[in-house]
């Protein structure tokens, strides 16, 4: 887990910094405590007594992805195809991230699709993958970005397209309050970029009902 953070924390600022440490458990509810106050409540009123230990477990769940590995995830591969030469597509994976500016929730959806060369991967892991990256402060182009990036890697598939269309509750539920735009990222590499009628067909698909 931790090289995994160490990893991320230094990939995501370009910098050498030294890994954050990791606070206790203790600390994080004390960081809850003070946001309670700071929102104008008292943290030692009964109905909030117990608000730490539910944020912390549920920070716990939103943000189980710094411990995982996607590269993991996809590892075990099928060569035996069967002469299958197509796309392989998944419509509609739930996204529930958070995005890394305002630790606000951004839930939508997520399709993805490659083009397998001689490789494919049990397609649960490609949702699995969308997860993983989702379970970490993100932004959604960034996310977009990792989910390729990791399918390019593991299976060196002849192409991969990831599009994303999310709502973000940081633009709904505060600030500029638009509470129907919802934002589309999408990556091309390979085949679906050099190839629009494949990256039409991708399109298409997502499209579909
Ligand atoms: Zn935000």
């Amino acid at each position: 887990m931790d090289a995994i953070r160490e990893r991320t924390l230094i990939g995501a600022a370009g910098l050498d910094l030294e890994p954050a440490r990791r606070p206790t458990r203790e600390e994080a509810m004390e960081a809850v405590r003070t946001l309670i106050a700071w929102s104008g409540d008292d943290p030692r009123r009964e109905g909030v007594i117990d608000t730490p230990k539910r944020v912390v477990d549920a920070y716990a769940e939103w943000f189980e992805g710094y411990a995982a590995d996607p590269a993991k995830e996809l590892s075990r591969t099928f060569e035996d195809v069967q002469g299958y030469d197509d796309i392989v597509m998944l419509r509609e994976i739930e996204v529930e991230s958070h995005c890394e500016h305002h630790m606000a929730p951004f839930l939508g959806k997520a399709y993805v699709a490659y083009m397998p060369t001689n490789r494919v991967v049990g397609i649960s892991k490609i949702a699995r993958v969308v997860e993983i990256f989702a379970r970490r402060l993100q932004t959604q182009e960034t996310m977009t970005q990792q989910i390729t990036d990791a399918i390019c890697d593991s299976l060196k598939p002849a192409g991969v397209a990831v599009l994303i269309d999310a709502a973000h509750q940081c633009m709904t539920t505060r600030g500029v309050h638009h509470r129907h735009v919802t934002t589309i990222t999408t990556q091309f590499r390979g085949v679906f970029k050099t190839d629009p009628t494949l990256r039409q067909r991708f399109l298409d698909f997502v499209n579909r009902g």
